[in-house]
């Protein structure tokens, strides 16, 4: 091969450059505080100078000269934080969740039904599902994602182009393509006439040595930017490890999916790059998994009550919206009502989240004593009522601090950590010269209150304000 690939990092800083230059030459963003998650050190009172998308000097504000012309924001006594990074999310799913007699009928209930839907409805309709997704991420904070599976054959390698080419807002976005799946992971009980079709829209499948290697061909083709694969107990160490041979061959890294002690320990020893959920990890494994320097990838989904309030907040939705729909008058508008709140009131819904609790806050204290290498993503997929994607994907955050880890552990495994595990230390995850401008800001302390990230007020991407609810309360 003469030429590399092309990095669509690289097209996207060029996209970039372009754009920032025609709005303003230089920025400087003037704040109360700035953390770095690295030392945990504060700086107080803090001055960023950012040029053609990056940020170009970081210091006290009297240290940091600004040439005249500059654009200033200032954000008052906000906390400035590098741009969040969701290191598992899949933006082309946004699932509502089933009843409970609608998941009674199905294997895997509560997932598969939406499952299928999303991949036999038209990819054209998922996508642009997704770039709602996106910009909703971005607006709550989410700067870069790493997008694993569950986006049809190409829709998260077309998003990512979009978005990059200045289509429409989101965050940047590592794309996996299709995930490597063994037969039987997901959507079982399909048509046998029509199933590999099916199945083949979504994933790949790994079937031997060959097939983990051509899978991971077909998915370089589309260009994507990392390689998803979900081992079960089936998947045997040989074909992981062909299949992770093949993505370091193109500079890939392997996010494996990986929930029982086998299945970890089968992506520990054909060397992944990182393992996502690991819910049943041993002391030992996660000892290998630091002595070998792959990642642990939380991804605290379920922890507290979200799928109860989800369920809960879905039923009251639908009620709504049936009582809309019969265009009701007011009585039967109040019996929709009553009959809403009876349902909630009764706590019939639940059961989902117990043991995931119980597991997460034991889990979080064996990862932090390990010494292993840790990130977050949300695993975010589920349509929340009331809340966008991004409002929904940042409360999964501070759940982890709930679980036992200190605020600025949470902070780095969606920052600098995070930019580790992506690869893209060099260029993401703290506020320091050279990196891209992807900034956020909140009012108080994060680590005094780590609730503070699910409300971010300024947010910037590669040099361009995003969002800036600051702006206001300095007019005045
Ligand atoms: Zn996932």
């Amino acid at each position: 091969m003469i030429l590399n690939r092309i990095s669509p990092f690289a097209v996207a800083i060029f996209a970039t450059q372009l754009a920032a230059q025609s709005l303003s030459p230089i920025t400087l963003i003037k704040a109360g505080r700035l953390l770095d998650p690295r030392s945990g050190n504060v700086l107080a009172p803090t001055a960023v100078i950012i040029k053609d998308g990056k940020i170009k000097e970081v210091g006290p504000p009297a240290k940091v000269q600004a040439p005249s012309g500059t654009n200033i924001i200032d954000l008052g006594s906000a906390t400035l934080l590098p741009g969040l990074i969701d290191s598992h999310t899949h933006l082309l799913m946004d699932c509502v969740l089933p009843t409970e007699a609608e998941r009674a009928r199905h294997l895997n209930g509560g997932y598969a039904p939406e499952q299928l839907l999303a991949i036999v409805e038209s990819p054209s309709k998922r996508v642009l599902l997704g770039a709602q997704m996106a910009r909703e991420d971005l607006e709550s904070g989410i700067t870069t994602v790493r997008n694993l599976g569950h986006s049809g054959i190409d829709g998260d390698t077309e998003l990512r182009d979009a978005i990059n080419a200045g289509r429409f807002p989101g965050p940047r976005i590592l794309a996996s393509g299709r995930k490597l799946i063994t037969r039987g992971d997901y959507v079982q009980n399909l048509n046998p006439a029509l199933a590999d079709a099916i199945l083949e829209q979504e994933f790949l499948l790994i079937d031997g040595v060959d097939r983990a290697r051509q899978a991971v061909r077909q998915n370089v083709f589309h260009n994507v930017d990392v390689i998803k694969v979900t081992a079960d107990e089936n998947l045997t160490v040989p074909e992981l490890a062909a299949a992770i041979e093949e993505a370091h061959r193109s500079h890939l890294k392997v996010a494996v999916h990986a929930i029982d002690k086998t299945s970890i320990q089968t992506a520990i020893d054909a060397g992944a790059d990182s393992i996502e959920h690991g819910n049943e990890v041993t002391d030992a494994q996660l000892t290998q998994m630091r002595d070998k320097g792959i990642f642990f990838d939380f991804t605290p989904t379920s922890y507290g009550s979200f799928f109860t309030e989800a369920f809960e907040g879905t039923l009251a939705e639908s009620l709504t919206l049936r009582a809309e729909r019969l265009k009701a008058d007011e009585g039967d508008r109040q019996r929709y009502n009553d009959l809403a709140e009876r349902i909630l009131k009764s706590g019939f819904v639940g059961g989902f989240e117990a043991s995931d609790n119980q597991l997460y806050d034991n889990l979080v204290q064996r990862v932090l004593k390990s010494g292993v290498k840790f990130a977050a993503g949300t695993d975010m997929s589920w349509h929340y009522p009331g809340k966008t994607r991004g409002q929904t994907s940042v409360s999964r955050f501070p759940t982890l601090h709930e679980a036992g880890m200190p605020s600025l552990d949470v902070i780095r495994a969606i920052t600098t950590s995070a930019a580790e595990m992506l690869g893209l230390q060099d260029r993401i995850g703290s506020i320091e010269a050279g990196k891209f401008a992807d900034l956020i800001a909140v009012a108080g302390d994060p680590i005094a209150d780590i609730s503070e990230l699910e409300r971010v007020h300024f947010v910037m991407k590669d040099g361009r304000v995003i969002k800036n609810d600051f702006q206001e309360n300095q007019s005045k």
